[in-house]
């Protein structure tokens, strides 16, 4: 088939923070030498920070390096973190830690909506001439002699059977010298690199957890702008990683979700029911009162820390943000470490055209981060998520000691002491969902995932192949229900996955249409035959302040 060939310098996948600082940063140093550079981004939704969702509480280290007068610029902001609380949660009643360690503080920080950052951000990148195609997922990298020379993006109007509709165009080659992977949590391209050149040999398997999140718009007067509330305990209990947070944003609006560890054991777990059950806590029942859900969402986050970095680079790409898991699990926080690990990629990049050994410097990549504030602070944070391999107390007590020994801990003689998250899955641990039955989803308070889904704005156009590939459906029926009892259909906070029955068969049914992209089945999926692929371009959720 002939395709359009496009060439430029520079190419990114996916416009995040960490790409689109890393752009802006890359174009800005072209600039102040009087030198142009072709730099551009492509975008699997339909415009900017549609699919973008985190808590979220900045540390603002990055942008203010990226753009000292940031504030000036109209840098969104919910609000400055004005109080910040972290509870410790049983079934009706909440205790309040007397102390926050200053770790894990959010002092100097600010609450915000990434979906308005990444808009902002967008909006100075292509300002600063940089070009930005909103819509267009990359769905293959190509090589030459082994070595990433660009991205294909993918095709539209191909029909649900895989025929061309009469509105098919082919998706056309990016060329690039470099391509840089920031496609977000699990990218479907940097799983193919990562696999394709062996990046986590030596590593800490990835661990994720996913966070599912509402927002509420409560009456006049009645959020308090800048708070900051953390809690533990209920309704994850003590042996399931993760916690809840509650967020005041500006106009009224809590922020309120619910962060559940991947790496946890009863197959029967839902993070969504999760989410729910923490709202039928008698404090959290209370400040939601006489209040709206407007918007509802979900994401995976990598939460394995400095153990579980792939390998940065390959012959020709780089690895950034969430992509690679620039996140620090103690301070609940990525977006900032998201950012510089762009902009170190940006100061790689630059050093490589400028001295015209492009891919010798694009090996020093991985030593550029060593040498800068994101080493210090994830090296500090690298045991914490092991920690909790042993539960709530024993987490808790080794970051304590963590916070005295530079992030030590204790008992971890061997830094290959994580297992991938789906491994903790365990027939032997399937319970029944006894905790989830007396949710009674009313459609005003309580939820359930389809009514959410709706909130999120999520649409697919329904005759294409779907983007969610499982490599043989018979392994669902015949082993996982066993085995199991289809994990896929309580992870999946979109309602995707459903065993139906038909002519007396069971089979499996995908509404591909509800996902909202959150790769969780990708990664918690216990026999790994789920294979998450872009879909048409524009399609997915269609977010705005989440
Ligand atoms: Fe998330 Fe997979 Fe469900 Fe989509 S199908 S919402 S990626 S778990």
């Amino acid at each position: 088939m002939e395709r359009e060939v496009f060439d430029l310098d520079v190419l990114y996948v996916g416009a995040g923070p960490a790409t689109l600082a890393s752009a802006y940063h890359l174009n800005q140093k072209f600039k102040s030498d009087g030198k142009d550079i072709s730099i551009g981004i492509i975008e699997k939704a339909k415009e900017i920070g549609a699919h973008s969702l985190s808590g979220a509480v900045l540390d603002p280290i990055s942008i203010k390096e990226l753009i000292p007068d940031y504030i000036e610029k109209g840098f969104p902001i919910e609000s400055k973190v004005k109080q910040e609380k972290m509870f410790y949660l049983s079934e009706k009643n909440k205790f309040t830690f007397p102390y926050i360690p200053k770790q894990m503080s959010h002092h100097g920080c600010y609450i915000v909506s990434i979906g308005k950052i990444t808009r902002w951000l967008g909006n100075l990148c292509e300002d600063a001439g940089i070009d930005i195609f909103a819509g267009f997922p990359g769905s293959e990298l190509l090589y030459k002699d082994d070595r990433v020379i660009g991205v294909r993006t993918g095709d539209r109007g191909i029909d649900k059977h895989g025929n061309q509709k009469a509105n098919f165009e082919p998706g056309v080659d990016i060329h690039a010298k470099v391509v840089i992977l920031g496609e977000g949590t699990r990218g479907s391209l940097t799983k193919k690199l990562i696999k394709k050149f062996d990046l986590m040999k030596d590593k800490n398997p990835q661990v994720w957890a996913i966070g599912v999140k509402e927002l509420w718009k409560m009456p006049k007067d009645t959020v308090p702008e800048g708070y900051v509330g953390h809690t533990m305990g209920f309704p994850l209990g003590h042996n399931i990683f993760g916690g809840g947070f509650l967020y005041g944003m500006k106009d009224d609006i809590w922020d309120l979700g619910l962060v559940t560890g991947l790496d946890y054991s009863n197959p029967n777990i839902d993070p969504h029911h999760e989410l729910q059950l923490l709202k039928t806590h008698p404090w959290i029942k209370s400040l939601l009162k006489d209040g709206e859900m407007i918007a509802y969402g979900a994401k995976t986050l990598p939460e394995g820390g400095w153990y579980s970095l792939p390998k940065l680079n390959a012959p020709g790409a780089l690895v950034i943000g969430d992509s690679a898991g620039f996140l620090n699990g103690q301070r609940l926080k990525g977006i900032h470490l998201a950012m510089k690990s762009g902009m170190i990629a940006a100061d790689t990049i630059y050093n490589g055209l400028t001295n015209d050994n492009l891919d010798n410097q694009l090996n020093n990549f991985e030593q550029n981060i060593k040498n800068s504030w994101v080493y210090t602070e994830m090296y500090k944070a690298r045991n914490f998520h092991q920690a909790f391999d042993k539960g709530l107390f024993a987490g808790m007590y080794n970051a304590g000691i963590g916070l005295f020994t530079g992030g030590r801990g204790w008992g971890f003689k061997n830094k290959l002491s994580s297992k991938s998250g789906y491994k903790h899955l365990d027939p032997k641990s399937v319970v029944d969902n006894s905790k989830y039955e007396n949710l009674k989803f009313d459609g005003k308070y309580l939820f359930d995932k389809v009514t959410n889904v709706y909130r999120s704005s999520t649409s697919h156009n329904e005759d294409q192949v779907p983007h969610l590939h499982i490599q043989d459906t018979d392994v669902c029926i015949d082993k996982c229900e066993k085995e199991f009892g289809n994990p896929c259909e309580k992870f999946c906070p979109a309602d995707v996955y459903n065993i139906v029955e038909e002519n007396e068969q069971k089979k499996m049914h995908i509404n591909f249409s509800n996902c909202v992209h959150c790769k969780t089945c990708d990664i918690m999926d216990p026999y790994q035959i789920i294979d998450w692929v872009t879909p048409e371009g524009g399609d997915g959720p269609g977010w705005v302040n989440l």
